[in-house]
């Protein structure tokens, strides 16, 4: 049985500030990715309070959701077997002080709240987090 799975990844306002969009989408191509559909938008902080509202209760929440609407965003539907795993032991650490070497948020990651990249941490919350962003 094929377990190709697609997951949704958003390259954060610290990245695509540094120009960084590009480069990273390489990575990703590099690392067996395919890049099903992408979308370099601005959101709402009301909408970023939607996206992250499994971390309402954070401490974090409120400053999460203002720079995630801070600046433009590329959101992105990446596809591999294992894609939503794959996803995340690329992107590495949340904290990029943690993550291992060749990852992404060790290569770019400013500190843990502008860490560069977002990655669906589940199948079931990557359809949503998909159709968030692509369902039209
Ligand atoms: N975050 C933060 N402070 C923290 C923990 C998390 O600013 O103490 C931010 C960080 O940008 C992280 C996002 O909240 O990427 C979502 O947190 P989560 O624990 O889901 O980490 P992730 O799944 O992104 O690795
Ligand atoms: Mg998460």
């Amino acid at each position: 049985m094929s377990n190709i799975e697609q997951t949704l990844s958003i390259i954060k306002p610290d990245a695509v500030e540094r120009n960084l969009d590009n480069e990273i989408k390489q990575i990703f191509i590099r690392s067996g990715f395919n890049i099903l559909k992408e979308k370099k938008i601005q959101i709402e902080k009301s909408e970023a309070e939607k996206f992250y509202k499994v971390h309402e209760t954070k401490p974090f929440y409120n400053d999460l959701c203002s720079y995630l609407s801070s600046g433009p965003i590329v959101a992105m539907i990446l596809e591999k077997k294992n894609g939503v795993a794959e996803n995340r032991k690329l992107m590495g650490a949340t904290n990029p002080k943690d993550a291992e070497d060749g990852t992404i948020r060790k290569k770019y990651g400013i500190s843990i709240d502008k860490n560069s990249v977002h990655g669906s941490d589940s199948i079931e919350n990557a359809k949503i987090e998909i159709d968030f962003f692509f369902k039209d």
